[in-house]
């Protein structure tokens, strides 16, 4: 194992650099890994391919090669590293502790500082990082691809290939996109939700950077059943991205930015609890006192932010809804987010959630922790990993017998709708919290065809929504 390369200096090869100061692995965090292989058989990609390179246990192995000046910052050495998801199945797995996270978080930091791409794969991830982190960049762009979706011109480049001839990773992100919601559907949440009913605290909503342009249901949802939960929801303006993109593709520096910038806009906003209903950004934002620990003037700010940040499903998980909920009768699977899972640890919450709503029997599905393949953008830089991992998913969910399946990330519930599509089911994809909105505000549903009121766009799809009003651009 390791690069192959001849070692002339103690920190790289004569070809290839080695890491350098500033963020690295933690040479005591690697030496934790007593190489058990326990967390083998719960790698998505190992199980995938049958690698050791391509498992946690020689990820490590590959990060303490460099990190001992045995190797440098190779194509090999990148290769492996960009194969990976940052599932973090491997954290859940591992008894002695080894912190994955923060080990693939800085080398590959030490990548994108050190390492130059080829030219075609530079311009992609630079591209993504300086769109979807950016909601002020990417609302202008989402409203030409409502008319591009209206004109007829997906369907043209997916029926002639065009797009997969020109570029895979391309051709995924239009795969990727659903159907985009009209103008109306995408305004912003009100900047305040009042509590219905005894009010129970304040909470602030991260409503994330693409979800409001894409799934703007999901927030609207989060909203509704938060309040009917009695609490008042705010909705800052201008609280940009929580910078998982960023700290999951190697450039920390970046995130800590967008770290700073969002928790000043939720200090500001003076909420007892901030709430997230995508378990990636919960997840980063659960981060933040260790992000920002060498940071004098923001590391006590950004723990005791930390300290604040609940999943929704953690919060609902006290509210009592006397008798609130109507009956739901429908077979739901869970599938649970690798950053709700392993990232968060949270298991059993979107369960008793979705147990409580009258009428809904809740089936398990296996392998429900093993990743979708959606992994943040995982799936528009690694499309042939994402995909077989996709189908896989798929074909567990099918088993499962269920018309719905349910989650708690907005990633996920982009990959697993296109997988659902792709496999001709009418299985629906949504959000824990959809559920509960339709229980408490309405929404008939039943097992069997879409029965809640849907948007058929032009690639002859159907996109479920809760309380859909067919509201036209
Ligand atoms: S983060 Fe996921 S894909 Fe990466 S090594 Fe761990 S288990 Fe495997
Ligand atoms: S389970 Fe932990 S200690 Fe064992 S090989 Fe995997 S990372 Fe190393």
């Amino acid at each position: 194992m390791g690069a192959g390369r001849t070692v002339t200096s103690a920190t790289g090869t004569a070809d290839h650099p080695g890491f350098d100061g500033g963020d690295r692995p933690d040479h005591r965090e690697i030496l934790d890994c007593v190489h058990c292989g326990l967390c083998l058989p719960t790698c998505p990609t190992y199980l995938m391919t049958g690698l050791e390179t391509a498992s946690p246990r020689g990820r490590v192995y590959l990060i303490r090669t460099v990190e001992e000046g045995q190797g440098g910052i190779s194509p090999v050495f990148v290769k492996h590293l960009d194969q990976c998801l940052g599932c973090l199945a491997c954290q859940t797995a591992c008894p002695s502790g080894v912190p994955y996270a923060n080990l693939i978080e800085t080398a590959r930091d030490q990548v994108e500082r050190q390492y130059e791409r080829p030219v075609a794969d530079r311009a992609w991830r630079g591209l993504l990082l300086q769109l979807f982190p950016y909601p002020r960049r990417m609302r202008p762009l989402i409203g030409a691809l409502y008319w591009y979706q209206r004109a007829g011109l997906s369907r043209l480049l997916r029926t002639t290939g065009l797009l997969g001839r020109l570029s895979r990773r391309a051709a995924r992100m239009e795969a990727l996109l659903p159907s985009v919601p009209t103008a109306r559907e995408r305004r912003p949440l009100p900047e305040r939700t009042p509590a219905v009913g005894v009010g129970r605290g304040r909470v602030g909503l991260v409503a994330g950077c693409i979800q409001p342009l894409l799934l703007p249901e999901v927030n609207r949802a989060t909203a509704r059943v938060l309040a009917s939960a009695g609490y008042e929801v705010i909705t800052p303006r201008g609280q940009g991205c929580c910078g998982a993109m960023h700290l999951h593709t190697g450039h920390l520096d970046a995130g800590r930015d967008m770290a700073r910038h969002l928790i000043a806009a939720f200090d500001e906003a003076d909420v007892d609890v901030v709430v997230a209903n995508a378990a990636g950004c919960g997840a980063a934002m659960k981060g933040y006192g260790h992000l920002l620990r060498d940071d004098p003037a923001w590391h006590g700010r950004a723990a005791a932010f930390s300290e604040r940040v609940r999943d929704v499903s953690e919060l609902l998980g006290a509210a009592i809804w006397n008798g609130a909920l109507r009956a739901l009768p429908l077979t739901v699977t869970y599938h649970e987010a690798c950053h709700l899972a392993h990232g968060q640890r949270i298991r059993q919450e979107p369960r008793s959630l979705l147990r409580q709503i009258p009428g809904l029997r809740l089936v398990e599905l296996p392998e429900s922790d093993l990743c979708c393949g959606s992994a943040g953008v995982y799936n528009l830089l690694e499309p042939e990993m994402s995909q077989e991992l996709l189908q896989r998913k798929v074909e567990r969910i099918q088993g499962t017998g269920a018309s719905v399946v349910a989650m708690g990330n907005i990633g996920c519930l982009l990959q697993i709708r296109l997988g659902l599509e792709q496999a001709g089911l009418r299985t629906r994809a949504v959000h824990v919290v959809e559920l509960l909105d339709w229980a408490l505000h309405g929404g008939a549903v039943s097992d069997g065809p879409p029965a809640v009121a849907g948007r058929a766009d032009e690639r002859g799809t159907t996109a479920t929504h809760s309380n859909n009003q067919s509201m036209e651009e």
